[in-house]
């Protein structure tokens, strides 16, 4: 057999750029900027009044991979529950607040690890913008300045006539000066758009004018599908240029979803280790099994495997087998059977109705190889012993 790859890198690839430098703030226990690891959040979608529901929700999230959760405080019974859901939250939790200052203040005694507010907004509404960096300095946390396209300062509207992403950065520029003025600068800023072109051109200039660490968003970016596409679109073209240094990936879908998405991103820039990657061909007039079927199968016995394998599943015997001994583990299928690689060598040949239980046998033999920890409706699976033919 010639000298083959054998799947997941033993290095990650270096990164496309240096990320770009920027002051470090942290999130709770999370570092955010600074060349920390690129953090993945999202926002919960419960009442956050609800405390049993929101805590729940937090939860799921927690477990599907997200490292800061983000809460709305539209009322005084949400501000009521902070104090609860900060405490029994495994992750950091930040207060997104828009007008009242008495529920940043309220927030930031509960113990959120951030508060979200823009103090141009709290000037209008009731100038507390000193108190509260005050208050967020002792308290020793940040604040996240979220610019949106859809809620920009009316002044800055006239200015440009419509959101720009010059007015965005403004926008942004502005509200942080708010509180530069009171020395606070423990910042980081937003500037989302649900243009991805407008958005990278917004955040692109704002890496060059300022050193706060920024959070990347398209906002409103639509349903799963449309919204996946914009994030990765602009998250990627940003990322790539070392911009950028936690994410939301904002879906019309429940927030677990944006986890995955927003990990996915990450993965692919090899801004976070690889986990399980399904190699799957896209099948063609040569295919010989249903592909489509078969990958989908393979994802979903696989679903929750954290292990970094390389897994292909390919539809014929044609192309197949290159790309099968290029994984961890794969098979090429034809005739009603699968040869199953591992490692680059046929292993054996099995009959295609149980392609999706050998490859799982194997994948959980790999991992137990390499001392990782399974999910428990894998860990019983144990497969006969492989022998290279
Ligand atoms: S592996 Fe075979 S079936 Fe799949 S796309 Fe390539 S040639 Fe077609």
């Amino acid at each position: 057999m010639t000298a083959i790859s054998l799947g997941m890198p033993a290095v990650p690839p270096p990164p496309l750029a240096p990320r770009r430098q920027s002051r470090q703030i942290m999130v709770g226990s999370v570092p955010v900027g600074g060349g920390a690891p690129v953090s993945v959040q999202s926002m919960t979608t419960t009442l956050t009044a609800d405390v049993n529901a929101t805590l729940q929700q937090i939860a799921e999230l927690t477990a599907s991979g997200c490292q800061i959760v983000r809460v709305a405080v539209p009322s005084q019974d949400d501000v009521e529950a902070l104090p609860a859901i900060a405490k029994k939250s495994q992750i950091p939790v930040i207060a997104d607040i828009h007008f009242q200052p008495k529920y940043v203040f309220a927030a930031i005694d509960a113990g959120c690890a951030a508060v979200r507010v823009n103090p141009g907004n709290i000037r209008k509404f009731d100038d507390k913008v000193k108190e509260i960096a005050t208050a967020a300095s002792d308290a020793g946390i940040p604040i996240r300045i979220g610019v949106n396209a859809g809620s920009l300062d009316k002044r800055i509207m006239e200015k440009h006539g419509k959101a720009t992403a010059e007015a965005l950065v403004e926008s942004a520029l502005w509200e942080c000066s708010l509180f530069e003025e009171h020395g606070f600068r423990d910042i980081k800023i937003s500037v989302k758009h649900n243009d991805p072109v407008v958005m990278i051109r917004a955040y692109r200039q704002l890496a060059e004018r300022c050193d706060y660490p920024l959070h990347l968003g398209v906002t409103e970016a639509g349903p799963a599908f449309q919204g996946t596409i914009k994030s990765s679109v602009a998250f990627g073209a940003l990322l790539a240029e070392g911009i950028g240094d936690t994410i939301r990936v904002s879906l019309s879908a429940p927030p677990v979803e944006e986890i995955k998405v927003g990990q996915a991103i990450l993965e692919s820039l090899g801004l976070r280790e690889r986990g399980l990657e399904i190699v799957s061909c896209p099948s063609c007039g040569r295919a010989q099994v249903d592909v489509y079927t078969l990958a989908d199968q393979v994802t979903a016995a696989l679903d929750g495997f954290g292990v970094p394998l390389r897994v292909a599943v390919m539809g014929c015997v044609v192309n197949g087998p290159g790309e099968a001994r290029e994984a961890d583990l794969g098979v090429a299928s034809g005739n009603g059977k699968g040869q199953i690689f591992v490692k680059g060598e046929v292993i054996k040949t099995v009959p295609e109705s149980v392609i999706v239980e050998t490859l799982v046998e194997e994948a959980v033999r790999l991992a137990g190889e390499m001392g990782a920890e399974l999910p428990e409706e894998l860990r019983d699976v144990v497969g006969p012993t492989v022998t290279v033919h």
